[in-house]
């Protein structure tokens, strides 16, 4: 009986290290500013930019495929300049700006 609870424990261990090693090596950063952009597109996914869905479209600005919002036809002109604006003054995980235009 003692001998299973210690095997467990080795091996309870042993994952917990093995998964610990895998968070920090597998680690992937995540730009806020995907998830802010998209809440400003108009979320009808239609595809007309290019892209897959407008996540796909919000990915491009950030990453800097493309630095037009007017890609997307359904986006009223206000909406476009806040999201310009606002990639063009948040500065993303590299502590960089964009340069977007509405
Ligand atoms: S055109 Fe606009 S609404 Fe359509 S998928 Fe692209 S970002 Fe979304």
């Amino acid at each position: 009986m003692l001998n299973a609870v210690l095997v467990m424990l080795v091996v309870g261990g042993l994952m917990g290290l093995v998964l610990g090693v895998a968070s920090i090596v597998f680690h992937v950063e995540i730009d806020n500013r995907i998830d802010q952009v998209i809440s400003m597109l108009p979320g009808i996914n239609c595809g007309g930019c290019g892209y897959a869905g407008c996540k796909g479209m919000a990915e491009a600005l950030v990453s800097q495929d493309t630095n037009t919002v007017s890609l997307c036809k359904p986006s009223k002109m206000d909406a476009k300049i806040k999201i310009a604006e606002y990639l063009n003054s948040t500065p993303g995980p590299d502590g960089k700006v964009l340069n977007v235009k509405p």
